[in-house]
């Protein structure tokens, strides 16, 4: 997507602009909707109405009832509050969770397993993809929570959730999966991998920042972290932020829309990664399984991606080299470990397409990292 100074984003994975439409309905309810959408009068009242637009919207999004949306202030805060949910009161003391998940839950896994908790990791395999043998070997009456992501941040590897959803079930366990790459680019997860619990995150989506949610399916108690006033019928307490709030509800609905626009956007990542791997030889990391249209993980034999995207950067091309990679004496990120890839292979380069990215944005990445290159 062309930036208005004609600078070039291609990095939707990290975050995404807003929808021009959900933009002009924050700055609307901003101006013109004050109310506390607890109050009884007239003016909150007005706000309770664009709450409640907002989670019907989002419903329809993730394919659940509104009863079952809990709006929260991010993807990691639902991710907070899906553990919390499943783990608090229980007596089993076993959590299962995959070895590539973003830190909002393997951070979580470490605090629980201080809590006393036994952590396992279900590895992946070369392309990404969770070893569902091992899942399911791992699988008996001590588990209380399963937690695997949708799909994954930096490959965009699609996790196989509804198999694994199945599996927890027969095992009398919750599922929860942390959706927030997969909203907006695949169809929700909720209808096959049948998850108790779903987090989401609105600026993942062209939502506005600092917005997330969390579905937890009916008959599943929420154990609040804030307690306070009671609002989200106390399993969230604090005044919500209606606006913002109201513009995801805009948001959800757009990207329901778009996804139809995912074969266009598939077919231009598919047409970068052959000339990726044709002018230079990239190795692209998970490309075996079923990804994510939108995302592409690469190596160049070349190159490092870190210097790569030093050098784009400075001409105006915004690309990621996956999050949080620097950990490890490689320097390859975690997820990459993880799928076995040989250690002397160059740091990656992540580029994230999204709605308005055009042939000429990729012909123009491609133009501009062979003068890079040299090549
Ligand atoms: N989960 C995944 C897979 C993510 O990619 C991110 C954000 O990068 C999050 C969770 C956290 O979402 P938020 O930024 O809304 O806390």
């Amino acid at each position: 997507m062309l930036l208005p100074d004609g600078t070039l984003y291609l990095d939707f994975n990290a975050t995404t602009p807003l929808a021009p439409d959900a933009s002009e309905a924050l700055d609307r309810a901003s101006r013109q909707v004050f109310g506390n959408p607890s109050s009884l009068h007239a003016p909150g009242r007005e706000a309770k109405a664009l709450l409640e637009g907002a989670r019907a919207a989002l419903a329809r999004f993730v394919g659940c009832n509104a009863s079952e949306v809990v709006l929260t202030s991010s993807g990691t805060e639902a991710a907070h509050l899906a553990w919390e949910t499943a783990l608090a009161g229980t007596l089993r003391k076993k959590i299962i969770t995959s070895s590539i998940e973003h830190p909002c839950v393997s951070a979580q896994a470490e605090r629980w397993g201080a809590r006393g908790f036994h952590i396992l990791e279900i590895p992946v395999d070369g392309r990404g993809v969770l070893d569902l043998q091992a899942l399911e070997s791992a699988l008996g009456e001590e588990v209380a929570l399963v937690s695997v992501m949708a799909a994954h941040n930096e490959t965009g590897v699609l996790q196989p959730v509804a198999e694994a959803g199945r599996l927890t079930r027969a095992h009398g366990a919750l599922f929860h999966t942390d959706a927030v790459q997969a909203m907006g680019k695949v169809p929700s997860p909720w209808p096959d991998a049948r998850p108790d619990l779903l987090s989401l995150s609105a600026h993942k989506f062209c939502g506005p920042k600092g917005a997330g949610a969390l579905a937890v399916r009916e008959g599943l108690r929420v154990a609040p972290m804030l307690v306070g006033g009671g609002q989200e019928g106390g399993a969230r307490s604090s005044t919500e932020a209606v606006p913002s709030v109201h513009a995801v509800g805009v948001a959800a609905d757009r990207a329901r829309d778009h996804l139809g626009e995912s074969r266009r956007i598939e077919a231009l990542r598919d047409s970068m990664e052959a000339e990726l791997r044709g002018r230079w030889g990239a190795l692209v990391h998970g490309s075996g399984a079923p990804r994510l249209p939108n995302t592409s993980f690469f190596s160049l034999p070349s190159a490092d991606g870190s210097a790569l995207a030093a050098a784009l950067d400075a001409r105006g091309i915004f690309v990621a080299t996956g999050s949080a990679c620097h950990e490890g004496g490689s320097g390859l990120p975690r997820v990459l470990k993880a799928m076995g890839v040989p250690a002397g292979t160059r740091t990656p380069l992540r580029v994230s397409l999204g709605v308005g990215t055009r042939a000429d944005d990729v012909g123009r990445f491609l133009d501009v990292l062979g003068e890079t290159l040299g090549a």
